[in-house]
């Protein structure tokens, strides 16, 4: 026979007096113990919760990608020469606070839609040149 004690017994390294007795309980008591069913029941389920959070979180990720992607008015390439230009002529001369490079570069390699494009570049915290590299290029990583 089991002899069992309901006396809390006092852990001194939990925090409060409240947890301290029921850690005294459950170590000292087994009937109060959850049986071992219900306990892997109760575990599994946080595990499925677990898992199916993981799985939200991958299919908005999914989503936001696919939004971005249709979203873009120029092509990955074009984006990625901007960017490489903006770079490389923003290391030598200061950012006039406008898009007058970007919109020099897009008319250069013949985007038509520049307007559209600057417009997304707005849209997407690019408020000048240098914030076009400095927040709109990290979005295509
Ligand atoms: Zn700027």
């Amino acid at each position: 026979m089991i002899e069992v004690s309901l006396t809390p017994i006092l852990i001194p390294s939990t925090e409060d007096g409240l947890s301290r007795e029921r850690v005294g309980l459950v170590l000292n008591n087994p009937i109060i113990r959850r049986p071992k069913d219900e306990m892997s029941k109760i575990e599994l389920s946080n595990m499925e919760d677990k898992e199916r959070r993981r799985q939200i979180k991958i299919e908005l990720r999914a989503k936001a990608k696919a939004e971005f992607e249709s979203s873009l008015p120029m092509n990955r390439e074009r984006f990625k020469g901007l960017f490489n230009y903006l770079n490389s002529v923003l290391q030598k001369e200061k950012c006039n606070e406008d898009h007058e490079l970007t919109i020099w570069f897009l008319e250069l390699i013949g985007v038509e839609n520049v307007d559209e494009v600057v417009g997304w570049l707005i849209g997407n915290d690019g408020f000048c040149d240098c914030e076009v590299l400095a927040n709109v290029e990290e979005r295509f990583e």
